[in-house]
């Protein structure tokens, strides 16, 4: 195996170039986890842990090197609660932004966040830079369109409300991944996204279950009760060694209906 330490992102995108399947290696949670499971044997891994111009942080940009442990910080509140929930602190030390978009599994928790902020992943290759909504990025499970040439520099997010709540549900309290996740942001005049995770080959948002929760600021308990249902209904979950098909259903339904309640307090 090769192993290739750029020092700025030029040189970076320069390796990633030069070489027919290069693996960028960000924090290595998920890689290494895959290389000792021999799941993967990369040829040429491309460390990606000296380029400062991944780690820039501010309110509409969130660099690729951003890790877990820095976004507990984050002023949106759903941000820092999903940070909080990502494995245990040494994982979120190492973990990054651009790790957990790049295994792009359904159940990564960052994607709630990102599908209901409508955010932008912007990929950068010596050829030149590509913006790309989520859902457009997203194509399947751990699948994404990014080429092998180029690099998730990062996520554009647009403004966003205040109004803002996370939830996960997994076996136990920590160190756990999400059976369902869900993140809604609220605009207090009414407007509501929801966007749930591990309920879908990608993460996805409820859109019809977003236009009984965006119709009105006050919403009644029958608004709740049609939410929580059109929540359940337009999940699309399969049964896997984590759960079943009709558990996480109804778990999407109940989680995306705590979440909203938490933002209309
Ligand atoms: C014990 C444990 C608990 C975990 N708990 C959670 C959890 O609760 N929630 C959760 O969401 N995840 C969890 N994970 C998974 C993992 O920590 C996250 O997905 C993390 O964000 C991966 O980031 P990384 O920097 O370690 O990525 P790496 O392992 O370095 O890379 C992951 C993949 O992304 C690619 N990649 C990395 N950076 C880039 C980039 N900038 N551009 C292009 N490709 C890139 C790599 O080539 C690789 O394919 C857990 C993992 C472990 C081992």
């Amino acid at each position: 195996m090769e192993y290739v330490r750029p020092k700025a992102l030029g040189e970076a995108l320069d390796a990633l170039a030069a070489f027919d399947d290069p693996t960028p290696l960000a924090g290595g949670t998920d890689l290494m986890v895959e290389v000792n499971l021999n799941h993967r044997r990369p040829d040429v891994v491309v460390s990606l842990r000296s380029l400062d111009e991944l780690r820039r942080w501010d309110d509409t940009w969130i660099g690729a090197g951003v890790t877990f442990a820095r976004l507990e910080g984050a002023d949106d509140p759903a941000l820092a609660q999903l940070a909080r929930t990502v494995g245990s602190p040494q994982i979120r030390a190492a973990a990054t932004l651009g790790g957990n978009l790049g295994t792009a599994s359904p159940a990564a928790d960052s994607l709630p966040f990102l599908a209901a902020a409508d955010a932008h992943v912007v990929l950068k290759s010596t050829a030149g830079e590509r913006r790309l909504r989520w859902d457009e990025f997203f194509v399947g499970p751990k699948q994404t369109v990014r080429r092998p040439d180029e690099l998730i520099v990062g996520v554009e997010l647009p403004s966003r409300p205040e109004r803002q709540a996370f939830a996960k549900v997994g076996v136990r309290q920590a160190m756990v991944i999400s059976m369902v996740s869900c993140c809604v942001l609220r605009d207090p005049s009414g407007p509501t996204r929801v966007a749930l995770g591990s309920v879908g080959p990608t993460v996805l948002r409820a859109t019809d279950a977003e236009e009984v929760a965006s119709q009105a600021a006050r919403l009644t308990d029958t608004d709740l009760d049609e939410f929580q249902r059109r929540v359940s209904a337009e999940v699309r979950p399969i049964t896997d060694h984590r759960s079943t098909a009709e558990y996480r259903r109804h778990a999407a339904g109940v989680v995306a209906r705590r979440a909203l309640e938490r933002c209309l307090r």
